[in-house]
């Protein structure tokens, strides 16, 4: 059975077909998290549908070599950081620790590689990729110092976004620090250090500075991927500037096509906007867990809709996942009681048909079709669960669905662990005494702490922030 996915660069769905088909390798790029501040559940929406299809992926035989980069500096990083008052990497390393926090609780599976723009490393290959741009008159160094990509001269510019240069020429909206530009849009590879950067500065051919956030993701995708990926991902507010920008400037260096297909995921809405931080809109994965969810109600809400379908994130989606959930368990537990019989009880055929459990795959098969898997799956529940109440369904027929639930949990991941779920009110007094900690209320902190204690549960503080741990713990 062959994969089909949505590729945006040809706005059609296409047969996979990895470079590398006989080795089963695959190449994926995944963009990460900028690490200016806690990443909201819509950003998570894009994480998880990237771990879906790497898992599917595994599933299938593949062996997935996955980055996720890590932004650490780019504008938001460094205004964070000087409103903090804290150097960048103290300011940023809080935020990379809460992300990856908040992919164990989703259950996402790590990535092989996170790399940070930040390591010199990548800030070597970053300069040595604008200098092989500015050789081939693809990239210039303006009179404001910083470097600029030349879109004009990448005739492919705008393809993946279907975009039409003209439409860029005049907005009558230019910004005063980018008259220097040659192009409305040329977009900046390398940006000149001034005052607001204070110590956040490189050495460069063109004078101290810093990268720009399209170059950043270039260099670390091909330092660590080569010159060709096999899938590149991210949220569809990524296709433009971001991912055109990719595109121009690693085909730009290398000459080579540089992704095969470009996968994005619509967005995760309230009341039909964008979940945003620029909007006030979002919630983080503990402020979803401080109302009682636990991180699989959550990690199946953000999973079970198809990635190319906007999901409107509501507390009752979040009620519809627990209820989900609490079905496939009672099934498990049904199933795992019969597997321990003896094989008393004659199965019909129905309830024990080869089972054509391959549909779940190949539904995934289809473009990630989770919304037709799923719906497979609880077919299969009330089939099976119908043959249980009639006493039809054999042990070994009962195994056979468990290895079965085995095979496609690997994708899913949604059986219950052992987790800790935090009362909202410990929660919400765990929040306050985090705020009176920044504040150095230790007056308040303390006794919030007895608070929090009187209820069962205990605050640790770790540099990488506090924890709870009590006998709510299960
Ligand atoms: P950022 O930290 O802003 O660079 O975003 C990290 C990832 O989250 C990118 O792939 C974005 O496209 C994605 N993203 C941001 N907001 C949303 C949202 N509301 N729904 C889904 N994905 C999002
Ligand atoms: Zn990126």
């Amino acid at each position: 059975m062959t994969m089909r996915f949505f590729n945006t660069y040809s706005r059609q769905i296409e047969q996979f077909e990895p470079r590398n088909p006989a080795e089963r390798a695959i190449g994926v790029y995944t963009c990460g998290p900028t690490v200016y501040s806690r990443a909201h559940i819509g950003n998570f929406r894009a994480y998880i549908f990237e771990d879906l299809l790497q898992r599917h992926l595994e599933l299938r035989g593949y062996k997935v070599h996955r980055v996720m980069n890590i932004t650490d500096v780019d504008d938001k990083t460094i205004r964070g950081a000087r409103e903090a008052g804290i150097p960048l990497v103290k300011f940023t390393e809080q935020f990379k620790q809460a992300f990856f926090e908040d992919a164990e609780t989703l259950r996402i599976k790590r990535a092989d590689e996170f790399p940070c723009a930040t390591d010199q490393r990548y800030i070597d290959k970053m300069i040595a990729m604008i200098g092989a741009l500015i050789s081939k008159g693809l990239a210039y160094q303006a009179d404001d110092k910083s470097v600029y990509f030349r879109i004009n001269k990448f005739p492919n510019y705008g393809k993946l976004a279907h975009f039409d240069l003209t439409q860029l020429q005049s907005t009558g909206r230019v910004k005063h620090d980018e008259y220097d530009k040659e192009h409305i849009g040329d977009f900046a590879l390398w940006k000149a250090w001034d005052e607001e950067d204070g110590d956040v500065k490189w050495d460069s051919p063109w004078g101290p500075g810093r990268p720009g956030w399209h170059i950043e993701c270039s260099a670390m995708a091909t330092a660590l991927l080569g010159d060709q990926i096999d899938i590149h991902c991210g949220g569809v507010d990524n296709i433009f500037p971001h991912h055109e920008a990719e595109i121009a400037q690693s085909e730009g260096v290398t000459g080579k096509k540089f992704v095969g297909y470009w996968l994005h995921c619509a967005h995760l809405l309230v009341d039909g906007q964008k979940m945003a931080k620029s909007l006030g809109n979002f919630y983080t994965v503990p402020d979803v867990l401080a109302k009682g969810y636990t991180g699989r109600e959550l990690r199946y809400a953000l999973l079970r809709v198809h990635y190319r379908v906007p999901l409107n994130f509501t507390w009752e989606g979040m009620n519809e996942a627990r209820e989900s959930l609490a079905r496939i368990d009672e099934w498990l537990g049904r199933l795992r009681a019969v597997a321990k019989k003896e094989n008393a009880q004659r199965s019909t055929p129905n309830a024990q048909r080869p089972i054509e459990k391959s549909d779940f795959e190949n539904a995934l098969d289809d473009d990630l079709n989770i919304s037709a898997a799923l719906g497979f799956l609880f077919e299969s529940i009330r089939e099976t669960n119908r043959a249980m109440d009639e006493n039809k369904l054999d042990p070994g027929a009962a195994k056979g669905w468990l290895d079965w639930w085995q095979r496609i949990n690997t994708v899913l991941d949604v059986e219950p662990q052992a987790e800790v779920v935090v009362p909202p009110e410990v929660a919400q007094l765990a929040n306050e005494r985090e705020n009176a900690r920044r504040e150095r209320n230790w007056k308040r902190s303390d006794e919030l702490r007895e608070q929090i204690s009187a209820l069962g549960w205990e605050v640790r503080d770790t540099k990488d922030g506090s924890r709870l741990t009590g006998r709510g713990a299960s």
